[in-house]
């Protein structure tokens, strides 16, 4: 197990083409880009240690689980939709590809101070389709949850005003 000492870490969850203006992008979503550019390059004119998130999906995306639920075709890995938005990216830092909803190696980081970004602007309609299999909001994102219980200080997260 790799152990991190992290003195400040930015985690950004899954900002990519799909969900800002592809298959399950929004105006809104569209609109907190730039925001979110403005956070990471706080952390990146500090020196401050970023990660990224994908959700990452493969071929046979709509007869998984979370596809015969939310059968709309999204993040398969290698497209241009499955890539974090132009921009964002700083080059050299972690990227994590989650197969599903949610991270759990969480553990393996010693995280100090942690701030989180996620996009939610496109969450209302995801949920409703989600919530048919038991999936809410804490289990969608559940790194807010493992992070927040292994970190007892400094623990924000950010979800950009639109
Ligand atoms: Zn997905």
């Amino acid at each position: 197990m790799m152990k991190d000492n992290i003195a400040k870490t930015l985690i950004v969850v899954d900002m990519q083409n799909d969900f800002i203006d592809g298959s399950l992008g929004t105006a809104e979503a569209v609109q907190i880009v730039d925001k979110v550019k403005a956070k990471i390059d706080e952390y990146k004119n500090r020196g401050d240690k970023i990660i990224y998130t994908r959700d990452t999906h493969q071929d046979n995306y709509l007869s998984t689980n979370e596809g015969k639920h939310l059968p709309v075709v999204h993040c398969i890995e290698g497209t241009q939709g499955w890539e974090i938005r132009d921009g964002l990216y700083v080059e050299g830092s972690e990227i994590i590809n989650k197969p599903a909803f949610g991270y759990t190696g969480w553990a393996d980081y010693d995280f100090e101070d942690v701030e989180i970004i996620v996009e939610s602007a496109n969450k209302p309609a995801i949920l409703e389709e989600l919530k048919t299999i038991g999936i809410d909001e804490s289990s969608m994102f559940p790194e807010m949850e493992h992070i927040m219980s292994s970190v007892n200080q400094n623990c924000i997260i950010q979800e950009p005003d639109i």
